[in-house]
């Protein structure tokens, strides 16, 4: 997809508070050195803020949310206890009336705890008792979700942990390349998708992999709701984690394809390295650079399509800690 050095830009949502931006409740701002200082280099950061797009001014009271009970179900609002005023309904249409941008977007990240933003554990509270509970989703960030069900969302606390960095920057490039086809979901389009996203699903869901390959393959026709489909369970697996084990059975697979390019000692020594990353002694960035080094000398189209070997921009840095 991307090679290295490609000018390629995409757009990804953020909270405007983690741009820097002073529009928090107190005045104050919550800026990410990695989206300000990292991620600004390749991708274009674009922001909301819902409190102030809903018209609250900064500083303002608090926001929480709060547990009601209407008509013998429960709901969730966001509620300004100062106030008593309740504005859900104004938090959620915020988030349709950016949805002519957000489609735009390749991915989004969010101020985490936010009882707007906050993508998970965000306290809810029972007015009743006063007590709160981790479990809720804010108001903009689940009708964003909602409205936008296949796009990678995250948290900029979790941005932290190398291996959550590395697998949300990796969808949204994922992503940003079904951007390009969305409009025109023809089964041409979707097999070109899937064929260079093979080594990814594998990496991170053998069985998926298989399974949409299968769905694909015998689809008569390819309409909108197929694709919609479709890279919601493509992006579903490529979220969950991927392992040391299917690492090295992706890596001995591309292994396979230089059988005939390299000498007896050159085998020998890539099965090394990849069973030395397997056993956890070096890292993922070890048998890479020594693949592309040969694919340089033996050029193959299939891998060089492969977004596997090259999903992001390389200075970011991301399969350092992997
Ligand atoms: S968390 Fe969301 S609503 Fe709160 S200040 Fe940041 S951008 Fe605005």
């Amino acid at each position: 997809m991307l090679q290295e050095g490609s000018t390629v830009r995409l757009k990804v949502g953020i909270s405007s508070c983690l741009m820097g931006d002073e529009v928090r409740f107190d005045g104050g701002h919550k800026r990410s050195a990695f989206a300000t200082d990292e991620l600004t280099r390749h991708i274009d950061l674009v922001r909301f803020c819902p409190e102030v797009g809903i018209g609250m001014p900064v500083p303002r009271p608090t926001i929480r949310l709060e547990k009601h009970a209407n008509d013998g179900s429960e709901t969730v609002e966001a509620v300004v206890p100062k106030t008593g005023e309740i504005v859900t309904t104004k938090l959620s249409e915020f988030a349709d009336k950016i949805q002519i941008k957000a489609k735009d977007l390749s991915g989004y990240i969010l101020c985490a705890k936010s009882p707007s933003c906050g993508m998970e554990r965000v306290k809810l509270y029972d007015p009743e008792t006063g007590h709160a509970r981790k479990e809720a989703t804010g108001i903009f960030a689940s009708r964003l979700q909602e409205n936008n069900p296949a796009m990678p969302l995250e948290e900029d606390g979790r941005l932290n942990d190398p291996h959550l960095r590395e697998n949300f920057i990796m969808r949204v490039y994922v992503y940003g390349q079904w951007k390009q086809i969305e409009d025109t979901p023809t089964k041409n389009n979707l097999l070109s998708f899937h064929s260079s996203c093979k080594l990814l699903l594998l990496a991170h869901n053998q069985q998926r992999y298989r399974e949409l390959g299968k769905r694909l393959g015998e689809a008569d026709t390819v309409n909108a709701e197929f694709a919609t489909q479709y890279i919601r369970d493509v992006m579903e697996a490529l979220s969950e984690p991927a392992s040391r084990r299917n690492h090295t059975n992706v890596l001995q697979h591309i292994q396979g394809y230089f059988k005939g390019d390299l000498e007896h000692q050159q085998r020998e020594e890539l099965s090394d390295i990849i069973l030395q990353y397997h056993d956890g002694i070096l890292p993922l960035m070890s048998p890479l650079t020594l693949i592309k080094h040969y694919l340089r000398e033996f050029p193959k189209e299939y891998l060089e399509n492969q977004w596997y070997l090259n999903p992001y921009p390389v200075d970011l840095k991301l399969r350092y800690g992997l």
